[in-house]
């Protein structure tokens, strides 16, 4: 999770570094940006620059449809001012999003992945238009008094403040109230519905509970989990589109409608899960997308790995909670995932490797032979074949 956010950090450093000279003569550091137009000026660039170091990023998902796809949705969420929004998709196993005073708007793969329909993703991009709407950038840099010092704290550049996840995401608690007001105001008159919409929130803190690691469980991992807390936002949500009681749940059609959307990404952005290392946050995550039929082979394989992983992690083992989630999976439990997942028709190739490197192991080298061909019919041109060739002539050498 973090490497993919430090990726983009080292990116705009090394952009900046470029101008550092320029930027700093055109503003001296500890002059003080004393008038709100001067403070207003300067975000401009700042944003123009930011978008453009988000536009070159590496990490950056270029996909017309995908991309079209989140800026309607974005501009419906935003009313009138739709228009002024500009979206860029960002691939990193984060459950973010930001916009910045230009109309620059960042949504995370970690997000698009943890939406469950687009309703609860017009809510949460809703909400960013809101800090956009009621410029609380510009409220956070006003009320720095010297907003040279921000910037200064973070390689001079907003974008350097976005990666950081200071300042203009770590809005006020009144301000993030504003937003999740504005978001659930604009909902309703968008054919949105908000009320199936706010799941979204519960299901964020119920992952959050089930993290491995104990300082996600305790303060989130997400600029979400801040101010206020999800279950405090969930209750001021709840009262503002008038539900009571238990939330309602999403529709298979609209759950479907929205796989079928991100369902071209599902193994790359799962694999990016899998590397964040928390197998209880991933397994939360994987029991919820397991309510949509059609991605039984990409789940049962990214389940696999998970456990997998966690099997020899050892600073998992350390956490109790982890370690009574890993006492009924064994190395025995991950070869029948496996197996489980190649029955499916949308197993990934990757599957069929994997499960021929398991049964490899295990000394079962007939079935191991038959997985690993699987896989090279699959994938005739892969990097590993000549590896698997290999391992397929010493299992048949020694069944
Ligand atoms: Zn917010």
């Amino acid at each position: 999770m973090r490497d993919t956010i430090v990726t983009l950090g080292l990116t705009s450093i090394f952009l900046l570094s470029g101008c550092v000279t320029t930027d700093q003569g055109q503003r001296i550091v500890g002059e003080k940006a004393t008038d709100k137009a001067s403070t207003a000026a300067m975000l401009e660039l700042e944003s123009a620059k930011a978008e453009d170091t988000i536009r070159r990023s590496g990490d950056r998902i270029i996909d017309p449809n995908l991309e079209r796809y989140v800026q309607t949705i974005a501009e419906a969420s935003a009313g009138d001012f739709g228009e002024e929004i500009n979206v860029y998709l960002l691939q990193a196993p984060v459950f973010n999003a930001f916009m910045m005073p230009n109309g620059t708007m960042g949504v995370y793969s970690g997000l698009l992945l943890r939406a469950e329909t687009e309703d609860e993703l017009a809510l949460v991009l809703g909400h960013e238009f809101g800090h956009y709407y009621e410029k609380h950038v510009e409220e956070r840099f006003a009320a720095a008094n010297n907003a040279n010092i921000l910037f200064a704290a973070t390689g001079y550049s907003l974008i350097g403040l976005i990666v950081a996840g200071a300042e203009i995401s770590s809005f006020s608690r009144s301000q993030e109230s504003e937003a999740d007001k504005i978001g659930a105001e604009i909902l309703p008159g968008t054919g949105y519905d908000s009320a199936v919409a706010i799941r979204l929130w519960d299901n964020l803190e119920a992952e959050k509970k089930a993290s491995s690691i104990r300082a996600v469980r305790k303060r989130g991992s997400s600029i979400f989990d801040t101010h206020p807390t999800s279950l405090e936002r969930l209750d001021t949500l709840k009262t503002l589109v008038g539900v009571e009681g238990p939330l309602p749940e999403p529709s298979a059609e609209k759950r479907e409608a929205y796989r079928a959307i991100i369902r071209p990404y599902l193994l790359t952005w799962l694999e990016d899960e899998i590397g964040r290392r928390d197998a209880g946050s991933t397994l939360h995550l994987l029991d919820r997308l397991d309510a949509v039929p059609g991605d039984e082979g990409t789940l049962l394989y990214a389940r696999a790995r998970v456990i997998d992983r966690a099997l020899s992690n050892k600073r998992l083992k350390k956490d109790k909670l982890t370690r009574k989630l890993m006492e009924t999976y064994s190395p025995e439990t991950v070869i029948e995932l496996l197996e489980a997942s190649t029955s499916n028709a949308d197993a990934p190739a990757q599957a069929h490797r994997e499960l021929g490197n398991r049964l490899y192991k295990a000394g079962r080298h007939t079935e191991a032979s038959r997985a690993f061909q699987v896989y090279l019919d699959q994938n005739p041109a892969a990097k590993d074949a000549a590896l698997i060739k290999s391992l397929m002539l010493k299992s048949e050498g020694s069944s």
